[in-house]
C-alpha cells in the first residue's frame, strides 16, 4: 500500500499542496501564488551563485542589556531554530558572477525584529560594500523594532540610514529587496533607501502594522500595505516573482556596472 502524499496547507487560499510540489515551486502556492516564508539560508541559495558566499560578522549576537523578561530564553530558542546567531545573515557573494555585499533577514528569529545586532550587521555590510566598491543587496523582512532592546534598537534606524547616505554619495548601487512582512523601523530606514526597491508579490510593507492603522480609520483601502498597491503609488519600483529574483538582481547589477 502506498503512503499518503504529504501536504502543506497554503496560508492564503488553504488548498493542500504536496510537499514535493511546495519545494519545487520555491514555497510559492501553485494555486494562488502566495509566497510563503523562506529562511535566510533558503533565500541565500535562491539568489547567490553556488558556493560563492563568504559570511562576515557571524559572531555578533544580542545581549539582554535591559534584563527584559524571557528575552535570553527567546534568543536561545531562535538560535536553535534558525541556525543563525542573530536575525540576519551577511557577507559577500557573487550574483550572476558579480561580487556583491549582501545581507538577508530571517523572520523566524524573534519575528525578524530589528535590534542592535541587525543594525550593526547592516551597517557593516554597507561599509564593506563602500570600502570594496561593491553593489549592495539587502533582503528585508522585519516585524518592527525589537522592544526587548528599547532605545538600542531604535537608534539603529539613524545608524543604518547614515551608512546608506555615505554609500549613496559614492555613487555605487544599492538594491533593496522587500519580503513579507516588513514593518516598522526597517521600512523607515535602510529598506526604503535603495536605488531600486523590489518586492515579492503580495509582500506587506509598512510602518505601523495594519491593526494599528485600522484602529485609527474606519475602513482600509483594498490591498492596503501590499506590494501591488505600493507599486501603484510609487513606493517600490517592481514586483518580482521569487523564481525570477536572481536573474532580476543580475540584470540590475549588470546594468549599473
Ligand atoms: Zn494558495
Amino acid at each position: 500500500m502506498s503512503e499518503p502524499t504529504k501536504t502543506i496547507s497554503c496560508r492564503n487560499c488553504g488548498i493542500e499542496i504536496p510537499t514535493k510540489t511546495f519545494t519545487e515551486t520555491l514555497k510559492v502556492c501553485p494555486h494562488c501564488g502566495y509566497h510563503h516564508y523562506m529562511s535566510a539560508y533558503e533565500r541565500l541559495d535562491l539568489i547567490v551563485d553556488a558556493d560563492s558566499f563568504e559570511e562576515y560578522d557571524a559572531h555578533l549576537y544580542s545581549i539582554d542589556s535591559l534584563e527584559f523578561p524571557e528575552y535570553p530564553q527567546k534568543l536561545e530558542r531562535d538560535v536553535a531554530k534558525t541556525g543563525l546567531r542573530s536575525e540576519m545573515l551577511s557577507g559577500i557573494a557573487e550574483i550572476g558572477g558579480y561580487p556583491t555585499a549582501i545581507a538577508i533577514g530571517d523572520v523566524g528569529f524573534i519575528g525578524g525584529t530589528c535590534g542592535s545586532v541587525i543594525g550593526e550587521k547592516v551597517t557593516r555590510c554597507i561599509e564593506r560594500a563602500l570600502e570594496n566598491k561593491l553593489p549592495l543587496v539587502i533582503v528585508s523582512v522585519s516585524g518592527g523594532m525589537r522592544m526587548q532592546e528599547g532605545t538600542l534598537a531604535l537608534m539603529q534606524m539613524a545608524k543604518t540610514a547614515a551608512a546608506c547616505a555615505e554609500y549613496a554619495k559614492a555613487g555605487i548601487f544599492y538594491i533593496s529587496v522587500v519580503t513579507d512582512p516588513t514593518f516598522g523601523g526597517a521600512t523607515a530606514s535602510y529598506t526604503s533607501l535603495g536605488d531600486v526597491i523590489i518586492a515579492e508579490p503580495g509582500a506587506r510593507i509598512g510602518f505601523a502594522g495594519p491593526l494599528a492603522v485600522a484602529s485609527l480609520r474606519e475602513e482600509l483601502p483594498e490591498n492596503f500595505q501590499k506590494a501591488e498597491s505600493l507599486l501603484e503609488h510609487g513606493f517600490i519600483d517592481a514586483i518580482v516573482h521569487r523564481a525570477d529574483m536572481r536573474q532580476m538582481l543580475t540584470d540590475l547589477i549588470d546594468f549599473a556596472s
